[in-house]
């Protein structure tokens, strides 16, 4: 399984480094965890959005949603394109219909994207991955998910806080994609020195930080550290390595 950052810039994009996007392809099949603001054309320079499997919004803020209109707007545009299954937090079709149709009366999300609503402990399958999501702690409704191919796993944490459900979305990862969008100790976001405390507790073999405010320093963590890496734009792992 490949790994590759479209971006995690937060809260907003820079040049060259959309928001979060992250993309997790087989030989044969892509699935598009995040849609955040300028992800959309990062996604072009790699595939044809017509060969997603799926697409998981971990939750609704723009720097994890905001380019779902680039999307539905690609997919209004191409003809014959897939009905790609799209799971976010409840709700994420109808904020996505009330922005990009005229008078919301009719249901355009629905007719573009295989709508589906994400669930703690809930799973979705993609082609040969399986997406198992959880609940963590954030400031709204968010999804953690866990995304595996039967022989390897790759963990993303979306927003959250340290929470029991984060370290199981982390237990025994090849990858973890953790975010470290805190400076110091927050409720509803992790430092990196609690990222690699929590890799070490679940025992993964990678943990990429990722979701790293543009100000932050990054410090070396105290203690034990887990293998580590920072994501960037561009950025690809696989899970062999
Ligand atoms: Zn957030």
């Amino acid at each position: 399984m490949k790994l590759r950052v479209l971006g995690c810039s937060t809260p907003y994009p820079r040049p060259q480094f959309p928001c979060s996007g992250y993309l997790v392809s087989s030989t044969e099949n892509h699935i598009l965890l995040d849609c955040g603001s300028a992800v959309f054309g990062a996604l072009l320079e790699h595939i044809d959005p017509s060969s997603l499997s799926a697409v998981w919004i971990s939750h609704m803020h723009p720097d994890h949603c905001g380019d779902l209109p680039a999307l539905a707007n690609w997919a209004l545009n191409t003809a014959n394109g897939p009905r790609i299954p799209v799971a976010g937090p409840e709700t994420w079709d109808a904020r996505l219909n009330a922005f990009i149709s005229n008078d919301n009366k009719a249901d355009v999300v629905a007719d573009i994207f295989d709508v589906q609503y994400l669930q703690d402990g809930g799973t979705l399958s993609a082609g040969e991955f399986n997406l198992a999501s959880r609940l963590v702690h954030h400031s709204v409704a968010t999804y953690g998910v866990r995304v595996s191919d039967g022989t390897h796993t790759i963990a993303y944490s979306g927003d959250s806080g340290p929470c029991a459900a984060l370290d199981e979305v982390a237990d025994n990862a090849d990858l973890f994609l953790c975010e470290a969008g805190s400076n110091e100790p927050a409720e509803y976001h992790m430092t990196a020195q609690q990222a690699h405390e929590l890799a070490v507790r679940a025992n993964t073999r990678r943990l990429i930080l990722t979701h790293i405010p543009a100000d932050a320093p990054v410090n070396k963590p105290a203690g034990q550290s887990a293998p580590s890496d920072i994501a960037y734009p561009g950025g690809e792992w696989l899970t062999s390595e």
